[in-house]
């Protein structure tokens, strides 16, 4: 396999703005994908703003925030996958569209191209079969934010190959990542354990349990927790937890994953936590 220099990161949105900004970090050649230009450009505000930061705090220069900067280019068409070495899917956790997303780049990207997802929990066998190529597809599983988390989890699919796994394994780690293997069983390891905690927290403030500060405040002070699971929920998103949650219950078939019916009534109101400005916290 082919060392990877240049990535398309489809989603410009939390994550795969962040994913953007760690490849430009590490000498690729980035370009950021989403489906209009008012995304594309939000996501690289946001870019812009975590390097304005490391520049503030002396963890760069503004020669090398500029150097990332022109690394990166921004794109609304998949088109752009045609001279790439590895794609890294990061839109919305649906697997209808990241299907869509997939053909689209296996028609398009180069037949050398790795195609990644950064799902959650969806089956990365199931992405992989749509596609030509499920001997380079693989799950690419970033943690947030992207910038500051050490973890990714490399998920092989049932075909993944060899050097598929080794070429995304060395990636991770010139991305200043730690990779951790991990077999295609839903959620993954992270979020097979850390979700059902999540539902859980979600459960007692449904039963009247607690409020939700106090639930936080357990699972920080005595558990060790470095943010309380109800506060994480709001971080990753109320859509991304409950998509995940769906995803545990009917790929096991057991009862133990169903989500809170709390957690589906935020989502269908909009309540998606930081990213909308209220879930279970309220956001300036
Ligand atoms: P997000 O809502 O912030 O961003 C998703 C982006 O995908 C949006 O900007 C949306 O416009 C874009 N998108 C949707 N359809 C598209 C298409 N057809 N082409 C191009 N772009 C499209 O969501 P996020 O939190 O960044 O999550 C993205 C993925 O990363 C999901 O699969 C999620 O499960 C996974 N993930 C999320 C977290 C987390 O903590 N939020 C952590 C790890 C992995």
């Amino acid at each position: 396999m082919s060392d990877i220099k240049k990535m398309l990161v489809v989603g410009s949105g939390q994550m795969g703005s962040g994913i953007a900004q760690v490849a430009a970090q590490a000498g690729l050649t980035v370009v950021l994908n989403d489906i209009n230009e008012e995304l594309t450009e939000r996501g690289l505000k946001t870019i812009t703003k975590n390097l304005t930061r490391d520049v503030e705090k002396g963890r760069k220069t503004e020669q090398e925030k500029a150097d990332v900067l022109s690394r990166i280019t921004l794109s609304t068409s998949l088109d752009d996958s045609r001279d790439v070495d590895l794609a890294v899917e990061a839109a919305t956790e649906n697997m209808e569209i990241k299907v869509k997303i997939f053909e689209q780049l296996d028609a398009i990207a180069p037949a050398h191209a790795i195609l990644a997802s950064n799902t959650s929990s969806l089956p990365i066998t199931e992405i992989a079969a749509v596609t030509k190529r499920p001997t380079q597809v693989i799950g690419m599983h970033f943690m947030n934010p992207v910038p500051v988390m050490k973890l990714v989890e490399v998920i092989r699919g049932l075909a993944t190959a060899d050097d598929t796994y080794q070429a995304v394994h060395d990636l991770a780690v010139k991305m200043g990542k730690t990779a951790v293997e991990v077999n295609d069983f839903p959620g993954f390891i992270s979020n097979r354990i850390l979700l059902p905690m999540i539902n859980e927290a979600i459960y007692c403030v449904y039963e009247g349990v607690a409020e939700p500060e106090a639930i936080d405040e357990v699972m920080k002070l005595g558990m060790n927790h470095p943010m309380g699971p109800l506060t994480l929920a709001d971080f990753i998103g109320l859509d991304t937890c409950l998509a995940i949650m769906e995803v545990l219950y009917e790929g096991f078939g057991d009862s133990k994953y169903r989500p809170c019916p709390l957690l589906r009534k935020y989502v269908k109101a909009g309540w998606l936590g930081k990213k909308s400005g209220r879930g279970f916290y309220v956001y300036e």
